[in-house]
């Protein structure tokens, strides 16, 4: 299915039908956020859950190269003046932002943004860039299942699952995955232990850039922001972990980045919102929020806690244009979401 959309899109751009339409596309007051995860090819680190990189080097430049082009890249400053009325945003503005804060980011990601002019925001969850705690849960698991000597796996509630073969063992790490997400989450990260233990824990993954990492790229113009403080899924954690979550993440940002922290802006873990965690998040002091839905954003902004983000999941370079036409967004919402759910 994908390769097929791809191949249309492909089709389509070579018409230069895209083209056109991103010169007729000069509304004001709306812009598009970019969400990316991880920029790099899943050979060089085997222990990460591949599904999780958004595009490879060459795509994400060339990406960077088609903004830098035919849209007006902002930055966060940029975006929070306009919704303050301060300023009005320019025609084609596009938002970009990375989500968990992977060493990627800086390694690959960062000099291509630079060298294009490309500002951009990462959402760091605050409890990763020190301690034991730099390894994902989702990664965990990956790696987990990889180098596991079990070819079952029998971890209640869930049935038997066979790891006879990397497929198999790819099909069962989507029943974790969905299992883990459908829980509480201290719940979840109780089962996501019990788990590992079964399977073997893996080694220490340690890709998540540190503190010192994060304020040598804020002094160098990057955006960090807030993705809560334990990556748990806000919509399963209850009122006073939620609290706890959003508050402690603020403060350790503040702490850690000082004169460069922007703790006022949120983008929820794996996109889960609901109107609680909204309300939530506007009584933490956050003015702003991402997350919710895919789609593009008008100014003035409806709701400041649902900015809607255009998640990049690994697509062809037409399908990456076709993902920034607001009229391909209308047409097609249902088509990209396939390829939508990716699990941070
Ligand atoms: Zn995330």
């Amino acid at each position: 299915m994908k390769k097929f959309i791809e191949a249309i899109a492909t089709g389509l751009d070579a018409t230069g039908l895209f083209a056109l339409m991103e010169n007729f596309d000069k509304r004001d007051q709306q812009f598009r956020v970019l969400t990316y995860h991880r920029v790099g090819y899943a050979d060089e680190s085997p222990n990460l859950e591949p599904g999780l990189i958004s595009a490879s080097p060459v795509a994400f430049r060339k990406q960077m190269q088609l903004l830098a082009d035919r849209y007006k890249p902002i930055s966060m400053a940029q975006l929070l003046a306009a919704h303050r009325g301060e300023s009005q945003l320019p025609a084609k503005a596009v938002l970009v932002t990375f989500d968990d804060g992977y060493e990627d980011f800086a390694e690959v990601a960062w000099p291509i943004l630079k060298e294009f002019g490309v500002p951009a925001t990462l959402f760091v969850p605050t409890a990763f860039p020190e301690g034991e705690a730099r390894g994902f849960w989702w990664d965990r698991i990956h790696a987990a299942l990889l180098q596991t000597e079990l070819t079952t796996l029998q971890s209640a509630p869930l049935p038997e699952l066979s790891l006879e073969n990397s497929q198999l063992r790819r099909q069962a790490y989507k029943v974790i995955r969905n299992h883990v997400k459908s829980l509480p989450h201290s719940e979840a990260m109780a089962w996501v232990e019990q788990t590992l233990d079964l399977l073997g824990q893996p080694p220490p993954l340690n890709q998540v850039l540190d503190w010192d990492s994060l304020r040598k790229l804020a002094a160098e113009g990057l955006c960090i922001c807030s993705h809560g403080r334990d990556h748990a899924l806000m919509s399963q954690l209850n009122t006073e972990e939620l609290s706890q979550d959003l508050k402690e993440s603020q403060a350790k940002l503040e702490q850690e980045l000082g004169q460069y922290a922007d703790a006022a802006v949120l983008a929820y873990p794996a996109n889960a919102t609901n109107t609680r965690v909204r309300r939530a998040s506007r009584q933490a002091g956050y003015e702003l929020a991402f997350g919710g839905q895919r789609g593009v954003n008008r100014l003035p902004i409806t709701d400041s806690q649902e900015i809607l983000r255009l998640p990049v999941v690994g697509y062809n370079f037409g399908l990456f244009r076709a993902l920034l036409l607001p009229t391909v967004i209308a047409l097609g919402n249902q088509y990209f979401s396939f390829r939508s759910k990716v699990s941070t």
